[in-house]
């Protein structure tokens, strides 16, 4: 079991919806150690509950959210934007002052959730992103003011068992997580489809440049990761010799105005979320 895990051990998990993303957290809960017994999970269709019983036996299956809601500590609500409030329904009399429930659904406020839930309700919204489906996920957490500290540690074990996690103290922030990291994959995915094929007309198979580019990738935010001391500009200037082939490559992306697009782009992500919200 790992440390972040060990401050669960004690506690009960349970999910709202047994979709996609419920299914790569617990997924990731039970890796990092936490029993399958002390997970519940409800789904109004069965194929995804059998399917998950199947790979987790001594999991929780359920079609009653409410039995979730009843039995656990932390509360996943993890369906879509439009379906929450008629998922929170079933348990719309419990208690639920004493557990945290944890949204991983986009756009949906706190206060919209408190107002589903009760208003002492302990809340934390989260914007994870997809690759927490094979646990290289990155979420930003925001947590209301009824969120205890011991709630809060436990929350990021949750997310960590499937990436990283970090918090903001500020709910419009969850928007500027949105326009980074929540739908940042695909900028990185665009911008590789574009090396790969550009390396596809300058003669490489297919495969030979996907690989490449991707490794790339890889490579490039390891070394960001590993020397978090470090800015990243200088990262970059420390492999750009004056007048060589970085330096020509890079001149053409600044003289494009590649920071002005990509700084367009997350405030147009912002401007989206917020009209969403
Ligand atoms: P998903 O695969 O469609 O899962 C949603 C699940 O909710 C489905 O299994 C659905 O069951 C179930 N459901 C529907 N009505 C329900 C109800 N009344 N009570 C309980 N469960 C109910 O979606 P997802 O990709 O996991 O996304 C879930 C949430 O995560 C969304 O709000 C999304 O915005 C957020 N999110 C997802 C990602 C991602 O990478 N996937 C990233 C960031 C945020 P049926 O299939 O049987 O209808």
């Amino acid at each position: 079991m790992t440390d972040s895990i060990e401050l669960l051990s004690k506690a009960k998990v349970g999910f709202i919806g047994a979709g996609n993303m419920a299914a790569s957290i617990l997924g990731g809960l039970i890796q990092s150690g936490l029993p399958a017994e002390s997970i519940y999970v409800s789904n109004p269709s069965a194929g995804k509950l059998d399917a998950l019983k199947e790979k987790y036996p001594n999991l929780n299956i359920t079609h009653d959210n409410a039995e979730v809601a009843s039995n656990v500590e932390y509360l996943l609500l993890s369906v879509k934007p439009h379906i929450m409030s008629s998922a929170c329904a079933d348990f719309k009399d419990m208690d639920l002052s004493q557990k945290c429930a944890i949204s991983v659904a986009a756009g949906v406020t706190c206060e919209t959730l408190n107002t589903i839930l009760g208003a002492d309700v302990p809340v934390v919204r989260s914007m994870p992103n997809t690759p927490s489906l094979i646990g290289y996920g990155a979420t930003g957490l925001y947590a209301n003011d009824q969120v205890t500290e011991q709630q809060r540690e436990a929350t990021s074990a949750i997310f960590d068992a499937v990436g990283i996690s970090v918090w903001v103290e500020e709910e419009n922030l969850i928007d500027s997580v949105t326009a980074v990291s929540g739908s940042g994959p695909a900028h990185y995915f665009l911008f590789m489809e574009s090396v790969v094929q550009t390396g596809i007309e300058l003669g490489l198979p297919e495969a030979t440049a996907r690989e490449l580019a991707a490794q790339t990738a890889l490579g490039a935010a390891a070394m960001v990761q590993q020397n978090d001391d470090m800015d990243i500009g200088q990262l970059r200037r420390n492999v750009t010799s004056p007048g060589g082939t970085t330096a020509a490559a890079l001149d053409t992306l600044n003289e494009h105005k590649l920071p002005d697009i990509v700084k367009k782009a997350l405030e147009a992500s912002v401007k989206r979320a917020k009209e969403l919200a």
